[in-house]
């Protein structure tokens, strides 16, 4: 007899078992939707089951990596559930990447298939990009591009797909605890690092948004989600792809965030539940097609990843939808703390809801003891979402770990009274950039590349639009006077736009610490005393 969580949906292991249960029981229920392709979840685990067979016949075994450069679009869903039934790692590649970081990540990760899109639907071609790592990827047996394209590098995925077929699938047994997924971070290291997620991380998500619609039962029938993150992306996975799938809802794919597009899909595609970062939704609700949006199917809107600002949620609220936001972080659990049915403005302006108690969470002062209550410290966590550790770095895993067990997760926090957990600021230097998780060592370090660039700091500045942007301070090497129009085009072509600093100042000099590092606290003072002078 089947259990089942609470929330409703099925105990099952893996994220494809829910796709084979919904299967069985609901074989023609909408499962995908992309453009014109539809498939119900018959089909959906059909399609699953023959992606298996040709990873399995490409030579594919248990604890082999698949990594997948791609938007999210129906073949992320399939192959990432086909890894998980042969007992594969799944690794999500940005489109937005460089080709230098695309490098590091099939190098650290050595994928033994690779399958990308060979072309973004802004127009990025990625052939050279996928020959150059073909080239030297130690270990990669197959090459495969997705439709939509005339590959010369690799194998068609219908190709892919063919040799697979008539193969005997060998299903791969799972536990909880086994590996599914890497999703890289970058690191204050410089280098993006891998953390590597168990099934039970993917589940869990799930169970901690259903403590937002506790009671309303109403807000999860029928569910259709618009999935419009990055695949490689946590939020895309879990909250996404993840909760639609478990429900037994639809995921409803769209390749590229933008705002009227959006409004449309919704309309069309009668969307129930959609979200994402705030700034997506900044963009959606300041987009002049927004007057005109039939919003009629939404019931819920959530957010994450970085926080809303209050007129932003008093104007969702406007809408007479369900809102929720919702804390959490790749390494310690996509959604670990979430706002209830019943928050209000500011409990959703203000805070990010309650911690889940299934775990142990704990707010620690500087010496590793619990803080004193009312006391903001860090946040630490344990249980059933926090990841495996870094993939190949168990020096990075030993630092993100403290003792017993517990990861440091870099955030501040406080209790309010009632328990609601408010967010101050992070311990490490990183910073958000639209709702993607930006360190400035890692620009730093590209920025000591270029031949005119003694040394370079990377400091946060608020940016009313993404949250916060990067301003990048170069100190250029003797008689060397770099453009900052040249150094941006040098930057754009190594990092992920977001990544890449808004504003751009060549010096001779920076201020420094007596221990030798940039006074970043100098730079910025001397930024705020200019904002404050204009
Ligand atoms: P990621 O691993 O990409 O999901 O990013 C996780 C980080 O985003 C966390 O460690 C926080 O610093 C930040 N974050 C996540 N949720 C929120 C939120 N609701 N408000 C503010 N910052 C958040």
């Amino acid at each position: 007899m089947t259990d089942f969580l609470p929330g409703g949906a099925p105990r099952l292991t893996r994220l494809c078992d829910f796709v084979r249960y919904y299967a069985d029981v609901a074989p023609s229920r909408e499962a995908v939707v992309f453009g014109e392709t539809r498939l119900d979840y018959a089909a959906f685990d059909g399609a699953i089951d023959r992606c298996a067979r040709a990873l399995q016949a490409a030579g594919v075994r248990p604890g082999d990596r698949i990594a997948m450069l791609t938007t999210p679009r129906p073949e992320f869903a399939v192959v990432l559930m086909a890894t998980q039934r042969i007992g594969g790692i799944w690794v999500g590649l940005n489109t937005r990447y460089r080709l230098p970081e695309l490098r590091h990540i099939v190098d650290d990760c050595a994928p033994t298939v690779l399958i990308s899109v060979c072309r973004t639907p802004e127009g990025r071609l990625f052939e050279a990009d996928l020959e150059a790592i073909a080239a030297d990827a130690r270990g990669l047996k197959a090459v495969v591009t997705l439709p939509e394209s005339t590959p010369r590098v690799g194998q068609s995925f219908e190709d892919f797909l063919s040799a697979g077929d008539g193969h005997d699938l060998a299903p791969a047994a799972a536990g909880p605890d086994d590996p599914t997924v890497i999703v890289y971070t970058s690191g204050t290291t410089g280098r993006p690092k891998g953390a590597l997620l168990a099934h039970r991380n993917l589940i869990y998500c799930y169970e901690q948004v259903s403590r937002s619609f506790a009671g309303k039962e109403q807000l999860r029938d029928g569910l259709r989600i618009l999935c419009n993150l990055p695949p490689n992306h946590i939020g895309c996975i879990s909250e996404m792809l993840g909760n639609a799938i478990i429900r037994g809802g639809a995921v409803v794919f769209a390749e590229q965030f933008d705002p009227a597009g959006a409004f449309d899909l919704i309309a069309r595609e009668r969307i129930t539940l959609f979200g994402g970062v705030p700034v997506m939704l900044e963009a959606m609700f300041a987009d002049p097609a927004f007057a005109n949006a039939d919003l009629s199917s939404v019931k819920a809107i959530g957010w994450g990843g970085a926080p809303a600002a209050r007129d932003l949620v008093r104007r969702m609220k406007e809408l007479g939808v369900h809102l929720f936001t919702n804390y959490g972080l790749t390494e310690g659990g996509a959604v670990v703390s979430a706002t209830g049915p019943d928050d209000d403005i500011d409990d959703l302006a203000e805070t990010v809801g309650h911690p889940d108690s299934s775990g142990d969470r704990r707010i620690v002062d500087d010496e590793g003891r619990d803080a004193a209550y009312g006391q903001t410290g860090e946040i630490w966590l344990k249980g059933p979402g926090v990841f495996l550790g870094y993939w190949n770095n168990p020096a990075a895993t030993g630092v993100a770990m403290a003792p017993g067990g517990w990861l440091r997760t870099g955030d501040i926090a406080q209790a309010r009274a009632d328990g609601a957990w408010v967010l101050s600021g992070r311990k490490a230097d990183m910073f958000k950039s639209g709702g993607f998780n930006v360190y400035p060592r890692e620009i730093e370090l590209v920025l000591e590349e270029h031949p005119d660039i003694a040394y370079a700091a990377v400091i946060a500045i608020a940016d009313p639009r993404y949250f916060e942007v990067g301003a990048a301070f170069i100190a250029a090497k003797p008689g060397r006077s770099p453009a900052p129009t040249e150094i941006d085009a040098f930057l754009r072509g190594r990092l992920a736009n977001y990544k890449v600093p808004k504003t751009i100042q060549v010096r001779s000099a920076l201020p420094m610490l007596p221990i030798g590092k940039v006074d970043k606290h100098a730079l910025r003072g001397e930024l705020k005393t200019n904002e404050d002078g204009q």
